[in-house]
């Protein structure tokens, strides 16, 4: 899973707006890997009317975002969209984008945007195939 360090220019120091209001979504595996640290998907995952399986946020936050820290608690098991963005797949449009609401987003590159979008694409594609056969709760 190639990481992507976001090339932050101080504007998301105070408020991560990727950690706000999130509506992040996991694969199977993203899921299995934050249980093995001894978290409960129930608690953690809710299900969008459309069937995926997303972070909860709580009180405006993701359910992981440390509010006095302002840091990710499972930062190195978070899951692989909140690796990739803000550079995120457009389905409609068919095509990598960086993420319009990121305070950030100008200092991703054309060369960043090429490098992750395969990856991306792929990940998108494994959640609608995971969304389709899955059936009950997260
Ligand atoms: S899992 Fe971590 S990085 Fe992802 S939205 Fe939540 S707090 Fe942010």
């Amino acid at each position: 899973m190639p990481p992507f360090e976001c090339n932050h220019d101080g504007s998301c120091e105070e408020v991560r707006l990727c950690c706000t209001d999130t509506e992040m979504t996991l694969t199977r595996a993203d899921a299995e890997r934050i249980n093995a640290l001894g978290y409960d998907r129930e608690e953690y995952l809710v299900k969008s009317e459309d069937g995926f399986c997303q972070l909860r946020n709580i009180n405006g936050n993701c359910y992981f975002y440390d509010q006095k820290t302002k840091l990710c608690k499972i930062y190195d098991h978070r899951p692989e969209g909140c690796r990739y963005y803000p550079i995120v797949y457009n389905v409609r449009k068919k095509k990598c984008v960086v993420d319009y609401d990121c305070p950030s987003r100008k200092t991703v590159t054309s060369q960043d945007l090429r490098k992750v979008c395969k990856n991306v694409r792929e990940l998108v594609e494994k959640l609608m195939r995971e969304a389709e056969y899955r059936d009950g709760p997260c």
